[in-house]
């Protein structure tokens, strides 16, 4: 059965009509007045992923890689298949090359105490940047703590997005490793990952990319990046929680130790050793998320079908459309966010405090998030100890922002 492509049903001058797309959200049915706005933290689900988990365990479910029985070789199937989607989604050359894991924090997790712990020596650096979530902070000082590794910092230029000058001056004959974000969740700085890539690997140095906000919004193809290493979040690419993905080279991957022992990730064990499976079983220790991984696979195929050129368009005019209408309210202040700034507004609103503008904004029911984002150091970087910040799907609109903007100035008056 084929049924028509979700761009047919929905067309839109950015190649889909956002506003229509809600109807595959059944959130927004159940919640009629809902404007969204906080898919930074985590993005609705389209019934095609609901209704693919509920399927698999109605139909298909058997625990993987075990049975040899039909049932679960078929679940194993739709497993590995959901492998292969992420594999096309990043364009990796191999499908041994993706890691199933929790989320990003589990995937930078991994690297660090795996890759890190095996290869890294007291005084090698770590190179991070000021822009980073604590996902991509608190690992590498756990490793600090644990080898004597450093910790290097990057700074930012004048407009708030990463200075490629101080990062290139940063980079040392001990660095090892560069993790960096994508995308900033907090202010929505893109950051030239091409680039940085390139620099690093002159200084023959490693790359990790966090790429929690960039899967959901542009296209990645992590061999046209060229980088090492890449993460991602289910949660935020429209799948389910608990599952994530690291993308590791497979010469990297091969090489690296088991970072979590059990089930799944051995070949053979003794009471005196064990051997290990290979890349990427060696890193799936214990019964995966195996509802989570063909759920993501759902939801690779509906971005897919959406289209991700289709997709960065539509962020990058509603973001435009964003900053526009939030720079006219008197007493707001936008994050700076460099020369590229894509689907997260993040504002100061003058004398109110974050907690207070989101609240009175849920009276409009317009859900933002509100506080540090899980990035203290970049707050501490503008002066604040938090902000209000919008971000943005594949179901907002302009209205959405209409509606964020109008709300805000309630909020002004009332705290006037
Ligand atoms: C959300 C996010 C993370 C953490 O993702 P989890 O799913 O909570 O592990 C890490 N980095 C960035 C940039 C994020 O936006």
């Amino acid at each position: 059965m084929t049924r028509p492509s979700l761009r047919s049903v929905y067309p839109g001058p950015g190649g889909f009509d956002a506003r229509a797309l809600r109807r595959e959200f059944p959130i927004f049915a159940n919640n009629p007045e809902l404007v969204f706005l906080d898919s930074g933290a985590s993005a609705q689900k389209p019934h095609a992923v609901i209704d693919r988990i509920a399927d698999y365990y109605r139909t298909d479910y058997a625990n993987v890689h075990r049975g040899v029985y039909r049932l679960s070789a078929r679940s194993t199937e739709l497993f590995e298949e959901a492998r292969e989607k992420v594999r096309r989604f990043l364009n990796a050359a191999d499908p041994r090359e993706i890691v199933f894991v929790r989320n990003t924090t589990e995937a930078i997790n991994l690297v660090a105490q795996s890759w890190g712990a095996a290869f890294l020596q007291p005084g090698d650096e770590v190179l991070i940047s000021v822009l980073e979530h604590h996902s991509n902070i608190v690992p590498w000082q756990l490793l600090r703590d644990r080898i004597g590794i450093r910790l290097v910092v990057a700074p930012l230029d004048g407009t708030g997005g990463l200075d490629l000058a101080g990062f290139e001056a940063h980079l040392s004959p001990r660095t090892r490793l560069v993790a960096i974000t994508h995308i900033a969740n907090a202010t929505g700085a893109v950051v030239p990952v091409e680039t940085v890539v390139r620099l690093a690997h002159a200084k023959g140095a490693k790359v990790l990319i966090d790429g929690s906000q960039a899967a959901p919004r542009l296209p990645v193809d992590v061999q046209a990046l060229d980088c090492d290493f890449y993460a991602l979040t289910g949660h935020k690419v429209y799948g389910p929680t608990g599952i994530g993905v690291l993308y590791g080279r497979y010469e990297l991957l091969s090489a690296m130790p088991p970072w979590q022992g059990g089930g799944e990730m051995i070949l053979h064990v003794t009471f005196d050793k064990t051997e290990y499976q290979e890349p990427p079983h060696r890193f799936e220790a214990g019964t995966p998320d195996i509802s989570g991984a063909i759920g993501l696979g759902t939801a690779i195929d509906f971005i897919e079908e959406l289209g991700r050129d289709n997709i960065l368009e539509h962020e990058e005019a509603l973001t435009g459309y964003g900053i526009d209408r939030l720079s006219r309210i008197p007493g707001l202040t936008l994050l700076d966010a460099g020369q590229r700034r894509l689907g997260i507004l993040s504002f100061d609103l003058e004398g109110v405090h974050p907690h207070d503008i989101a609240q009175v904004l849920d009276q409009h029911h317009v859900a933002v998030r509100a506080g540090h984002h899980c990035a203290q150091p970049l707050m501490a970087w503008f002066g604040l100890s938090g902000t209000t910040r919008a971000s943005l799907g594949v179901y907002n609109d302009e209205g959405d922002i209409d509606r964020l903007a109008a709300a805000i100035e309630a909020a002004r008056e009332m705290f006037d």
